[in-house]
Protein backbone atom coordinates (compact mmCIF):
# COMPACT_ATOMS: atom_id res chain seq x y z
CA UNK A 1 0.00 0.00 0.00
CA UNK A 2 1.07 3.76 -0.61
CA UNK A 3 2.29 5.80 2.15
CA UNK A 4 -0.40 8.52 2.96
CA UNK A 5 1.91 10.91 2.82
CA UNK A 6 3.40 9.46 -0.83
CA UNK A 7 2.39 12.37 -3.05
CA UNK A 8 2.09 15.27 -0.46
CA UNK A 9 2.98 18.74 -1.51
CA UNK A 10 4.63 20.80 1.47
CA UNK A 11 3.91 24.44 0.79
CA UNK A 12 6.96 25.81 2.77
CA UNK A 13 7.81 29.22 3.93
CA UNK A 14 11.46 29.69 3.50
CA UNK A 15 12.16 32.68 5.72
CA UNK A 16 14.19 35.81 4.89
CA UNK A 17 17.66 34.78 4.20
CA UNK A 18 19.03 33.36 7.27
CA UNK A 19 19.04 29.70 7.15
CA UNK A 20 18.21 29.50 10.61
CA UNK A 21 15.05 30.72 10.46
CA UNK A 22 12.92 28.13 9.09
CA UNK A 23 10.81 26.95 11.01
CA UNK A 24 11.07 23.21 12.12
CA UNK A 25 8.33 21.94 10.59
CA UNK A 26 9.79 23.57 7.27
CA UNK A 27 13.12 21.47 8.35
CA UNK A 28 11.14 18.37 8.84
CA UNK A 29 9.30 18.33 5.37
CA UNK A 30 12.26 19.16 3.22
CA UNK A 31 13.88 16.08 4.89
CA UNK A 32 11.31 13.93 3.07
CA UNK A 33 10.84 15.41 -0.16
CA UNK A 34 11.70 13.71 -3.03
CA UNK A 35 11.81 17.08 -5.32
CA UNK A 36 12.12 20.78 -4.06
CA UNK A 37 10.71 23.77 -6.30
CA UNK A 38 12.11 26.89 -4.73
CA UNK A 39 11.83 30.37 -5.40
CA UNK A 40 14.95 32.49 -6.18
CA UNK A 41 14.85 34.57 -3.03
CA UNK A 42 14.69 31.39 -0.52
CA UNK A 43 18.43 31.16 0.56
CA UNK A 44 20.05 28.18 -1.30
CA UNK A 45 21.57 26.62 1.91
CA UNK A 46 17.87 25.70 3.41
CA UNK A 47 17.79 23.16 0.98
CA UNK A 48 20.79 21.22 2.49
CA UNK A 49 17.55 19.63 4.59
CA UNK A 50 16.69 17.97 1.79
CA UNK A 51 18.17 14.40 1.17
CA UNK A 52 20.36 13.93 -0.99
CA UNK A 53 18.65 12.06 -3.80
CA UNK A 54 16.24 15.14 -3.97
CA UNK A 55 15.70 16.90 -7.15
CA UNK A 56 16.21 21.01 -6.39
CA UNK A 57 14.78 23.20 -8.87
CA UNK A 58 14.73 26.79 -9.10
CA UNK A 59 11.73 28.57 -10.21
CA UNK A 60 13.71 31.86 -12.11
CA UNK A 61 15.82 34.51 -11.50
CA UNK A 62 19.38 34.51 -10.32
CA UNK A 63 21.46 31.93 -12.12
CA UNK A 64 18.63 30.38 -13.37
CA UNK A 65 17.73 29.30 -16.39
CA UNK A 66 14.44 30.13 -16.86
CA UNK A 67 11.54 31.83 -15.13
CA UNK A 68 8.69 29.32 -14.60
CA UNK A 69 5.06 31.29 -15.29
CA UNK A 70 2.47 31.04 -12.43
CA UNK A 71 0.78 28.25 -14.06
CA UNK A 72 3.66 26.41 -15.44
CA UNK A 73 4.57 26.29 -11.30
CA UNK A 74 0.91 25.17 -10.89
CA UNK A 75 0.67 22.56 -13.20
CA UNK A 76 4.06 20.82 -12.33
CA UNK A 77 3.20 20.55 -8.43
CA UNK A 78 0.43 18.76 -9.70
CA UNK A 79 2.11 16.44 -12.09
CA UNK A 80 4.99 15.57 -9.70
CA UNK A 81 2.52 15.01 -6.54
CA UNK A 82 0.41 12.72 -9.02
CA UNK A 83 3.98 10.71 -9.82
CA UNK A 84 4.19 9.61 -6.53
CA UNK A 85 6.69 12.22 -5.39
CA UNK A 86 6.68 14.02 -2.12
CA UNK A 87 6.96 17.76 -3.09
CA UNK A 88 8.19 20.71 -1.43
CA UNK A 89 7.54 23.85 -2.42
CA UNK A 90 9.57 25.96 -0.76
CA UNK A 91 9.29 30.27 -1.26
CA UNK A 92 10.54 33.13 0.27
CA UNK A 93 9.46 34.37 3.50
CA UNK A 94 5.95 33.60 4.24
CA UNK A 95 3.86 31.26 1.74
CA UNK A 96 0.90 33.85 2.90
CA UNK A 97 2.02 37.08 2.19
CA UNK A 98 2.60 38.18 -1.70
CA UNK A 99 3.20 34.14 -2.25
CA UNK A 100 0.46 32.93 -4.94
CA UNK A 101 -0.76 30.58 -2.56
CA UNK A 102 -4.07 30.54 -3.10
CA UNK A 103 -3.63 29.82 -7.15
CA UNK A 104 -1.17 26.72 -6.15
CA UNK A 105 -3.75 25.77 -3.69
CA UNK A 106 -6.25 26.29 -5.80
CA UNK A 107 -4.30 23.76 -8.38
CA UNK A 108 -3.66 20.84 -6.31
CA UNK A 109 -7.37 21.05 -4.21
CA UNK A 110 -9.12 20.82 -8.12
CA UNK A 111 -6.59 18.10 -8.59
CA UNK A 112 -7.61 16.01 -5.21
CA UNK A 113 -3.62 16.14 -3.83
CA UNK A 114 -3.42 16.69 -0.09
CA UNK A 115 -1.11 19.33 0.99
CA UNK A 116 0.14 21.20 4.05
CA UNK A 117 1.18 24.77 4.29
CA UNK A 118 4.19 25.42 7.02
CA UNK A 119 4.09 29.16 7.82
CA UNK A 120 7.74 31.18 7.50
CA UNK A 121 9.53 34.35 8.80
CA UNK A 122 7.99 36.90 6.56
CA UNK A 123 10.45 39.98 5.62
CA UNK A 124 8.79 42.40 7.93
CA UNK A 125 9.57 40.23 10.89
CA UNK A 126 13.36 39.83 10.17
CA UNK A 127 13.40 43.81 9.76
CA UNK A 128 11.77 44.23 13.35
CA UNK A 129 14.41 41.17 14.36
CA UNK A 130 18.22 42.50 12.48
CA UNK A 131 17.39 45.35 11.78
CA UNK A 132 16.23 46.72 15.15
CA UNK A 133 13.36 48.30 13.80
CA UNK A 134 9.73 47.32 15.98
CA UNK A 135 6.98 47.35 14.11
CA UNK A 136 4.47 48.32 16.33
CA UNK A 137 5.09 51.27 19.07
CA UNK A 138 3.23 51.50 22.73
CA UNK A 139 2.82 55.16 21.99
CA UNK A 140 3.44 55.51 18.16
CA UNK A 141 1.90 52.57 16.26
CA UNK A 142 -0.86 50.39 17.58
CA UNK A 143 -1.55 48.79 14.56
CA UNK A 144 0.98 47.33 11.01
CA UNK A 145 -0.20 46.95 7.38
CA UNK A 146 1.70 44.92 5.00
CA UNK A 147 1.34 46.41 1.44
CA UNK A 148 2.58 45.46 -1.74
CA UNK A 149 5.02 48.40 -3.93
CA UNK A 150 4.05 46.53 -7.17
CA UNK A 151 0.45 47.08 -7.97
CA UNK A 152 0.64 47.71 -11.76
CA UNK A 153 -1.69 45.44 -13.27
CA UNK A 154 -5.69 45.86 -13.44
CA UNK A 155 -6.66 42.51 -12.07
CA UNK A 156 -5.27 43.86 -8.72
CA UNK A 157 -7.55 45.53 -5.98
CA UNK A 158 -5.81 48.84 -6.31
CA UNK A 159 -4.61 50.56 -3.01
CA UNK A 160 -6.75 53.46 -1.55
CA UNK A 161 -3.51 55.84 -0.93
CA UNK A 162 -6.15 58.13 1.25
CA UNK A 163 -6.56 55.11 4.24
CA UNK A 164 -3.53 53.91 4.07
CA UNK A 165 -2.07 58.08 4.74
CA UNK A 166 -5.01 58.24 7.42
CA UNK A 167 -3.25 54.67 8.82
CA UNK A 168 -2.98 55.04 12.85
CA UNK A 169 0.38 52.68 12.78
CA UNK A 170 3.32 51.38 10.59
CA UNK A 171 2.83 50.87 7.11
CA UNK A 172 5.56 48.18 5.60
CA UNK A 173 6.06 47.87 1.70
CA UNK A 174 6.75 44.73 0.06
CA UNK A 175 8.19 44.43 -3.34
CA UNK A 176 8.46 48.41 -3.52
CA UNK A 177 11.86 49.46 -5.23
CA UNK A 178 11.31 50.19 -8.45
CA UNK A 179 7.76 51.52 -8.30
CA UNK A 180 8.85 54.10 -5.17
CA UNK A 181 8.44 56.92 -6.59
CA UNK A 182 4.78 56.30 -7.44
CA UNK A 183 3.45 55.02 -3.98
CA UNK A 184 5.71 57.34 -1.62
CA UNK A 185 4.59 60.39 -4.16
CA UNK A 186 1.20 59.09 -3.47
CA UNK A 187 1.21 58.85 -0.04
CA UNK A 188 2.28 62.36 0.27
CA UNK A 189 -0.64 63.56 -2.06
CA UNK A 190 -2.96 62.03 0.40
CA UNK A 191 -2.00 63.87 3.12
CA UNK A 192 0.91 61.82 4.50
CA UNK A 193 4.03 64.01 6.41
CA UNK A 194 6.59 64.28 4.66
CA UNK A 195 8.64 64.06 7.81
CA UNK A 196 7.65 60.84 8.41
CA UNK A 197 10.63 57.89 9.30
CA UNK A 198 11.19 55.42 6.36
CA UNK A 199 13.96 52.65 6.64
CA UNK A 200 15.00 50.78 4.02
CA UNK A 201 16.21 47.34 4.51
CA UNK A 202 18.24 45.60 1.74
CA UNK A 203 18.58 42.01 2.32
CA UNK A 204 17.64 41.81 5.46
CA UNK A 205 19.36 38.80 8.04
CA UNK A 206 21.54 38.06 5.50
CA UNK A 207 25.11 38.87 6.36
CA UNK A 208 24.72 41.82 3.67
CA UNK A 209 21.76 43.66 5.16
CA UNK A 210 21.78 46.78 5.08
CA UNK A 211 20.13 49.96 6.62
CA UNK A 212 19.02 53.17 4.89
CA UNK A 213 17.39 56.10 7.17
CA UNK A 214 15.26 58.61 5.52
CA UNK A 215 11.60 60.66 5.46
CA UNK A 216 9.09 60.25 3.06
CA UNK A 217 9.61 63.74 1.18
CA UNK A 218 13.44 62.23 0.67
CA UNK A 219 13.21 58.80 0.20
CA UNK A 220 12.09 58.56 -3.96
CA UNK A 221 15.13 60.59 -4.28
CA UNK A 222 17.42 58.41 -1.68
CA UNK A 223 16.22 55.15 -3.28
CA UNK A 224 17.33 56.42 -6.73
CA UNK A 225 20.71 57.83 -5.45
CA UNK A 226 21.90 55.25 -3.97
CA UNK A 227 20.83 52.81 -7.00
CA UNK A 228 19.04 50.42 -4.51
CA UNK A 229 18.02 46.46 -5.98
CA UNK A 230 15.56 44.46 -4.73
CA UNK A 231 14.74 42.78 -2.48
CA UNK A 232 14.31 45.34 0.03
CA UNK A 233 11.28 46.14 1.82
CA UNK A 234 10.48 49.84 3.55
CA UNK A 235 8.77 50.81 7.01
CA UNK A 236 7.03 53.78 6.65
CA UNK A 237 6.34 55.17 10.40
CA UNK A 238 7.74 56.08 13.63
CA UNK A 239 8.96 53.49 14.64
CA UNK A 240 11.85 53.53 11.68
CA UNK A 241 13.78 56.51 13.43
CA UNK A 242 14.56 53.74 15.97
CA UNK A 243 17.06 52.25 13.86
CA UNK A 244 20.24 51.67 15.84
CA UNK A 245 18.67 52.07 18.93
CA UNK A 246 17.92 48.22 19.13
CA UNK A 247 20.81 46.59 16.77
CA UNK A 248 22.39 43.52 17.41
CA UNK A 249 22.87 42.41 14.29
CA UNK A 250 25.94 44.93 12.37
CA UNK A 251 28.28 45.63 14.58
CA UNK A 252 29.40 42.39 15.84
CA UNK A 253 33.03 41.31 15.40
CA UNK A 254 33.29 39.88 12.02
CA UNK A 255 30.34 42.37 10.28
CA UNK A 256 31.29 43.32 7.40
CA UNK A 257 34.36 40.82 6.89
CA UNK A 258 33.84 37.71 3.88
CA UNK A 259 35.76 34.66 4.48
CA UNK A 260 36.06 31.96 2.00
CA UNK A 261 36.09 28.37 2.97
CA UNK A 262 37.87 26.47 1.30
CA UNK A 263 35.53 23.16 1.40
CA UNK A 264 31.95 22.21 0.98
CA UNK A 265 30.09 23.51 3.89
CA UNK A 266 27.52 21.51 5.23
CA UNK A 267 24.58 23.26 7.32
CA UNK A 268 26.09 21.48 10.60
CA UNK A 269 29.55 22.75 9.58
CA UNK A 270 31.48 24.31 12.67
CA UNK A 271 33.53 26.38 11.14
CA UNK A 272 31.05 28.54 9.07
CA UNK A 273 28.38 28.17 11.71
CA UNK A 274 31.05 29.97 14.13
CA UNK A 275 32.01 32.78 12.05
CA UNK A 276 28.58 33.31 10.57
CA UNK A 277 27.95 33.59 14.46
CA UNK A 278 29.67 36.45 14.79
CA UNK A 279 28.46 38.24 11.54
CA UNK A 280 30.80 36.99 8.93
CA UNK A 281 29.61 36.28 5.14
CA UNK A 282 30.80 33.21 4.41
CA UNK A 283 31.50 31.95 0.96
CA UNK A 284 31.91 28.08 0.36
CA UNK A 285 34.48 27.07 -2.47
CA UNK A 286 35.83 23.75 -2.49
CA UNK A 287 39.65 23.68 -3.18
CA UNK A 288 39.25 19.48 -2.42
CA UNK A 289 37.34 16.87 -2.82
CA UNK A 290 36.93 14.04 -0.46
CA UNK A 291 35.42 11.02 -1.94
CA UNK A 292 35.22 6.96 -1.11
CA UNK A 293 38.52 5.28 -1.85
CA UNK A 294 38.55 3.70 -5.58
CA UNK A 295 38.64 0.48 -3.70
CA UNK A 296 36.98 -0.51 0.10
CA UNK A 297 39.09 -3.98 0.01
CA UNK A 298 41.95 -2.98 1.94
CA UNK A 299 40.17 -0.99 4.89
CA UNK A 300 37.43 -3.85 5.01
CA UNK A 301 40.58 -6.64 5.44
CA UNK A 302 41.78 -4.09 8.26
CA UNK A 303 38.41 -4.35 9.71
CA UNK A 304 38.09 -7.94 9.93
CA UNK A 305 41.49 -7.97 11.39
CA UNK A 306 40.90 -4.95 13.82
CA UNK A 307 41.64 -6.94 16.99
CA UNK A 308 45.16 -8.08 15.80
CA UNK A 309 46.07 -4.00 16.20
CA UNK A 310 47.34 -2.62 19.43
CA UNK A 311 47.42 1.07 17.70
CA UNK A 312 44.73 2.86 15.62
CA UNK A 313 46.61 6.09 14.21
CA UNK A 314 43.82 8.71 12.26
CA UNK A 315 45.61 11.43 10.87
CA UNK A 316 42.34 13.73 10.18
CA UNK A 317 38.66 13.90 11.03
CA UNK A 318 37.79 12.88 7.49
CA UNK A 319 39.50 9.97 8.12
CA UNK A 320 38.13 8.97 11.30
CA UNK A 321 34.93 9.13 9.36
CA UNK A 322 35.64 7.68 6.42
CA UNK A 323 36.28 4.35 8.76
CA UNK A 324 33.93 4.18 11.05
CA UNK A 325 31.04 5.05 8.28
CA UNK A 326 32.48 1.90 6.89
CA UNK A 327 32.95 0.26 9.99
CA UNK A 328 29.61 0.31 11.19
CA UNK A 329 28.47 -0.31 7.16
CA UNK A 330 29.98 -3.56 7.49
CA UNK A 331 27.23 -4.43 9.93
CA UNK A 332 29.95 -3.92 13.31
CA UNK A 333 29.91 -1.70 15.90
CA UNK A 334 32.39 0.30 18.41
CA UNK A 335 33.17 -3.06 19.71
CA UNK A 336 35.09 -3.76 17.29
CA UNK A 337 38.03 -1.70 18.70
CA UNK A 338 37.53 -3.60 21.54
CA UNK A 339 41.58 -3.30 22.87
CA UNK A 340 43.02 -0.80 20.45
CA UNK A 341 44.31 2.03 21.43
CA UNK A 342 43.74 5.55 19.24
CA UNK A 343 45.84 8.04 18.47
CA UNK A 344 44.61 11.16 16.59
CA UNK A 345 47.00 14.03 14.79
CA UNK A 346 45.29 16.67 16.53
CA UNK A 347 43.20 17.94 18.49
CA UNK A 348 40.05 18.23 14.95
CA UNK A 349 40.87 14.65 14.59
CA UNK A 350 40.52 13.89 18.29
CA UNK A 351 37.01 15.69 18.05
CA UNK A 352 36.01 13.95 15.45
CA UNK A 353 36.48 10.61 17.33
CA UNK A 354 34.62 12.51 20.46
CA UNK A 355 31.99 12.46 18.00
CA UNK A 356 31.70 8.98 17.99
CA UNK A 357 32.16 8.86 21.75
CA UNK A 358 35.88 8.11 21.60
CA UNK A 359 38.36 9.04 23.64
CA UNK A 360 42.03 9.28 22.08
CA UNK A 361 44.71 8.05 23.85
CA UNK A 362 47.53 9.94 22.25
CA UNK A 363 47.17 13.27 20.84
CA UNK A 364 50.97 15.20 20.10
CA UNK A 365 51.56 18.23 21.68
CA UNK A 366 52.55 19.62 18.09
CA UNK A 367 49.82 19.25 15.12
CA UNK A 368 52.31 17.88 13.04
CA UNK A 369 53.64 13.46 11.35
CA UNK A 370 56.86 14.07 13.17
CA UNK A 371 55.31 15.16 16.83
CA UNK A 372 52.86 12.43 16.64
CA UNK A 373 55.97 10.03 15.54
CA UNK A 374 57.80 11.13 18.07
CA UNK A 375 54.95 10.49 20.81
CA UNK A 376 53.77 7.46 19.77
CA UNK A 377 57.41 5.33 18.74
CA UNK A 378 58.10 4.42 22.40
CA UNK A 379 54.37 3.06 22.84
CA UNK A 380 54.57 1.43 19.43
CA UNK A 381 57.69 -0.27 19.23
CA UNK A 382 56.74 -4.02 18.72
CA UNK A 383 53.41 -3.19 18.25
CA UNK A 384 51.18 -3.73 15.22
CA UNK A 385 50.25 -0.33 14.09
CA UNK A 386 46.86 0.37 11.33
CA UNK A 387 47.56 4.37 9.87
CA UNK A 388 44.30 5.22 8.67
CA UNK A 389 44.76 7.95 5.68
CA UNK A 390 44.04 10.02 2.96
CA UNK A 391 44.92 8.82 -0.65
CA UNK A 392 47.98 11.20 -0.49
CA UNK A 393 49.48 12.11 2.50
CA UNK A 394 53.14 11.54 3.78
CA UNK A 395 55.08 8.76 4.75
CA UNK A 396 56.97 10.32 7.37
CA UNK A 397 54.61 8.76 10.13
CA UNK A 398 54.99 5.26 9.04
CA UNK A 399 58.54 5.62 8.30
CA UNK A 400 59.28 6.34 11.34
CA UNK A 401 57.65 4.24 13.31
CA UNK A 402 58.77 1.43 11.09
CA UNK A 403 62.20 2.50 12.37
CA UNK A 404 61.17 2.79 16.04
CA UNK A 405 60.46 -1.15 15.48
CA UNK A 406 56.41 -1.16 14.43
CA UNK A 407 54.55 -2.91 12.26
CA UNK A 408 52.95 -0.68 10.27
CA UNK A 409 49.43 -1.62 7.42
CA UNK A 410 48.52 1.57 6.18
CA UNK A 411 44.23 1.99 4.40
CA UNK A 412 43.67 5.09 2.46
CA UNK A 413 39.87 5.44 3.82
CA UNK A 414 39.42 8.74 1.57
CA UNK A 415 40.73 10.21 -1.78
CA UNK A 416 41.15 13.82 -1.80
CA UNK A 417 41.44 15.38 -5.32
CA UNK A 418 42.11 18.90 -6.35
CA UNK A 419 39.16 20.48 -7.75
CA UNK A 420 39.96 21.19 -11.38
CA UNK A 421 39.09 24.49 -12.04
CA UNK A 422 39.07 28.02 -10.09
CA UNK A 423 35.45 28.93 -9.09
CA UNK A 424 34.74 31.35 -11.29
CA UNK A 425 32.52 33.44 -8.58
CA UNK A 426 35.28 33.41 -6.04
CA UNK A 427 37.80 34.45 -8.60
CA UNK A 428 35.09 37.45 -9.70
CA UNK A 429 35.35 38.03 -5.52
CA UNK A 430 38.96 38.09 -5.15
CA UNK A 431 39.87 40.08 -8.03
CA UNK A 432 37.45 43.18 -6.84
CA UNK A 433 38.67 42.74 -2.82
CA UNK A 434 35.77 40.84 -2.36
CA UNK A 435 37.16 38.18 0.03
CA UNK A 436 38.84 39.37 3.31
CA UNK A 437 40.00 36.14 4.69
CA UNK A 438 40.85 32.56 3.43
CA UNK A 439 40.44 30.21 6.22
CA UNK A 440 43.34 27.50 5.20
CA UNK A 441 42.91 24.15 6.72
CA UNK A 442 45.54 21.69 5.15
CA UNK A 443 48.56 22.03 3.49
CA UNK A 444 46.62 19.68 0.87
CA UNK A 445 44.32 22.82 0.48
CA UNK A 446 46.85 25.53 0.83
CA UNK A 447 48.41 23.19 -2.35
CA UNK A 448 45.17 23.42 -4.25
CA UNK A 449 44.02 26.82 -3.62
CA UNK A 450 47.65 28.35 -5.04
CA UNK A 451 46.87 26.27 -8.04
CA UNK A 452 43.47 27.36 -8.49
CA UNK A 453 44.24 31.12 -7.69
CA UNK A 454 47.75 31.78 -7.89
CA UNK A 455 48.21 35.48 -7.33
CA UNK A 456 45.18 36.79 -6.75
CA UNK A 457 45.27 34.62 -3.44
CA UNK A 458 47.90 37.36 -1.86
CA UNK A 459 44.41 39.89 -2.09
CA UNK A 460 43.01 38.09 0.52
CA UNK A 461 44.19 37.88 4.27
CA UNK A 462 45.17 33.79 5.07
CA UNK A 463 44.31 32.27 8.08
CA UNK A 464 46.70 29.05 8.60
CA UNK A 465 44.76 26.34 11.42
CA UNK A 466 48.43 24.86 12.19
CA UNK A 467 52.19 25.44 11.64
CA UNK A 468 53.11 22.74 9.24
CA UNK A 469 50.14 24.50 7.00
CA UNK A 470 52.16 27.93 7.58
CA UNK A 471 55.13 25.98 6.12
CA UNK A 472 53.11 25.09 2.81
CA UNK A 473 51.84 27.91 2.20
CA UNK A 474 54.73 29.99 2.78
CA UNK A 475 57.09 27.48 0.45
CA UNK A 476 54.42 28.27 -1.66
CA UNK A 477 55.30 32.29 -1.58
CA UNK A 478 51.92 33.40 0.43
CA UNK A 479 52.51 34.49 4.05
CA UNK A 480 49.67 33.58 6.61
CA UNK A 481 48.34 36.97 8.27
CA UNK A 482 47.62 34.44 11.56
CA UNK A 483 47.98 31.51 12.32
CA UNK A 484 45.49 29.53 14.87
CA UNK A 485 46.84 28.68 18.27
CA UNK A 486 45.18 25.94 19.27
CA UNK A 487 44.31 23.88 15.89
CA UNK A 488 40.77 23.59 15.52
CA UNK A 489 38.22 25.63 14.16
CA UNK A 490 37.42 27.64 17.19
CA UNK A 491 41.35 28.96 17.14
CA UNK A 492 41.49 29.74 13.53
CA UNK A 493 38.27 31.67 14.01
CA UNK A 494 39.70 33.28 16.93
CA UNK A 495 42.82 34.11 15.38
CA UNK A 496 40.61 36.11 12.62
CA UNK A 497 38.83 37.54 15.41
CA UNK A 498 41.76 38.98 17.16
CA UNK A 499 43.03 40.52 14.13
CA UNK A 500 39.87 42.25 13.52
CA UNK A 501 40.04 43.70 16.65
CA UNK A 502 43.36 44.79 16.44
CA UNK A 503 42.74 46.71 13.05
CA UNK A 504 39.22 48.50 13.47
CA UNK A 505 39.12 50.26 10.28
CA UNK A 506 37.34 46.79 9.25
CA UNK A 507 34.69 47.62 6.03
CA UNK A 508 31.18 47.87 7.66
CA UNK A 509 27.68 46.83 5.81
CA UNK A 510 26.34 50.25 6.25
N1 LIG B 1 6.43 35.90 0.99
C1 LIG B 1 7.51 36.83 1.16
C2 LIG B 1 7.33 38.06 0.31
C3 LIG B 1 7.43 37.79 -1.16
S1 LIG B 1 7.36 39.24 -2.11
C4 LIG B 1 7.65 37.20 2.64
O1 LIG B 1 6.79 36.83 3.44
O2 LIG B 1 8.63 37.82 3.01
C5 LIG B 1 9.08 39.62 -2.31
C6 LIG B 1 9.42 40.85 -1.53
O3 LIG B 1 9.67 40.50 -0.18
C7 LIG B 1 10.68 41.54 -1.98
O4 LIG B 1 10.45 42.37 -3.07
C8 LIG B 1 11.03 42.34 -0.75
O5 LIG B 1 10.23 43.48 -0.64
C9 LIG B 1 10.62 41.40 0.35
N2 LIG B 1 11.75 40.62 0.87
C10 LIG B 1 11.88 39.29 0.86
N3 LIG B 1 13.03 38.92 1.48
C11 LIG B 1 13.60 40.07 1.89
C12 LIG B 1 14.81 40.36 2.59
N4 LIG B 1 15.63 39.39 3.01
N5 LIG B 1 15.08 41.64 2.86
C13 LIG B 1 14.26 42.64 2.47
N6 LIG B 1 13.14 42.41 1.79
C14 LIG B 1 12.80 41.15 1.51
Amino acid sequence: MPEPSASKVYIVGGGPGDPGLLALRGAQCLARADVVLYDYLVNPRILAHAPPHAELVCLGRHGCDHVWRQDEINRRLVELAQAGRTVVRLKGGDPGLFGHLVEEVGALRAAGIPYEIVPGITAASAVASHAGIPLTGRDTASAVAFVTGHECNDKQQPLDFGSLAQFPGTLVFYMGVTTVRHWADALLAAGKSGETPVAIVRRASLPQQTVLRTHLAELADEVERTRLRPPAIFVVGPTAALVGDLDWFSGRVLSGVTVLVPRAVRSDDALAGGLEELGAKVLAAPAIEIGPPADWSAVDRAIEQLSTYQWLVFSSANGVEAFFDRLLATGRDLRALAGARLAAIGPGTADALARYRLRADLVPPEFRAESLAEALSPLAAGRRCLLIRASRGREVLADRLRAAGATVDQVVAYTSVDVPAADAETVKQLASGGIDWIVVTSSAIARSLARLYSTDLARAKLASLSPVTSETLVELGYRPTVEAKSYTFAGLTAAIVQWQERHPTRQRPH
